[in-house]
């Protein structure tokens, strides 16, 4: 988990840079929007941000960690932060009313005064009208900052008054890195960092047995597929459909197999390439070799109607009876 400077630095090179800059020009905004996906050091940075801006002795603009401010940001009881987040679906108006009077009243502790809304695209109209009349008109030394996933849900006219924050997605070679370091196996790691760009969920994937047995099973119909349908049907009927009963799971065995298409098509231009499925390298540079691109593309366009269908409630048994005769269609032609 990101958590010192350093690590900041290698997860947000930019971001940081761009705060630091900010902060050693003096030019702090009165708002801000963190904008990226979850897992990207979001909370973090804004942790990082905010000791920056009430710490007692800051160097080269990283916070000391050691002060009073420091230590209270740390500990969550600095009275100068308010953060707030969403109750049930929505930050309600009831939430922003109490911050604005707590933040008017805040006149006992020096310095300024920092509210972080989480999940800022769960303002409701009522909510967001309100906060936006306080960005208009801040009082004082006030920062906000707001944490959002989907910052095309956040209203325009809050979006045009916060600088914008953008948090770029972890790479993959870095996912790859830390995975590595949780005992994750190469091929396993491939595999999921393909799924997420988030550390906690690649590494609760990577040691899921289901998880792990939905790899086996799609990698299994792949080569029965490069057999013949006959094998493919039975694989799809005696292990995909009783393993892949709910639509959240098929969706994903779909994007697995899809992957492993678009494998074969990069190892096709490249043999090289980073694969989603390392350990079927070989496998799939025989597959390249006896397949074209329109082919490998057409069969991947297949896959994409499939999982089309699913999302209108085909009839799964028939979505994939389907899917296998299109998948062969023209094989023994090739
Ligand atoms: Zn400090």
């Amino acid at each position: 988990m990101a958590k010192n400077v350093e690590e900041l630095f290698t997860l947000q090179p930019v971001v940081m840079k761009q705060l630091q800059t900010i902060f050693d020009k003096d030019r702090l905004a009165h708002a801000y929007i963190f904008d990226g996906e979850k897992g990207t050091g979001k909370v973090d940075i804004m942790h990082f941000f905010v000791k920056l801006m009430l710490c007692e002795h800051p160097h080269e603009n990283v916070p000391c960690e050691t002060c009073r401010n420091c230590r209270r940001v740390e500990s969550g009881n600095h009275p100068n932060i308010h953060e707030i987040y969403p109750e049930g679906q929505f930050i309600k108006i009831d939430q922003i009313r109490d911050l604005i009077s707590e933040m008017k009243m805040m006149g006992i502790e020096q310095g300024r005064k920092i509210y972080v809304l989480h999940h800022a695209d769960r303002l409701n109209i009522a909510s967001a009208n309100m906060i936006l009349k306080f960005l208009e008109e801040p009082d004082g030394e006030v920062t906000a900052i707001l944490l959002t996933e989907q910052m095309q849900s956040i209203l325009p006219t809050i979006r045009s008054r916060c600088q914008h924050i953008k948090f770029q997605k972890m790479p993959r070679q870095l996912l790859l890195k830390h995975l590595q370091e949780n005992d994750v196996p190469h091929s396993m790691a491939s595999t999921v960092s393909m799924m997420t760009n988030e550390l906690e969920t690649a590494i609760f994937l990577a040691k899921d047995e289901q998880f792990a047995q939905a790899r086996k099973t799609v990698l299994k119909l792949v080569e029965a597929i490069r057999q013949n349908v006959h094998e493919a049907m039975i694989v799809v009927h005696e292990e995909w459909l009783p393993l892949f009963k709910e639509k959240s799971e098929m969706e994903q065995a779909l994007n697995l197999l899809l992957f492993a298409y678009r494998d074969i098509v990069s190892i096709k231009a490249n043999p090289e390439a980073a694969c989603t499925y390392p350990d079927m390298l070989q496998t799939f540079k025989e597959a390249a070799l006896h397949s074209t691109f329109e082919r490998l593309s057409s069969q991947m366009e297949s896959i994409l109607q499939a999982r089309a269908s699913l999302q209108r409630n085909m009839n799964r048994t028939l979505m994939m009876e389907q899917l296998m005769l299109n998948l062969q269609e023209g094989y023994t032609f090739v």
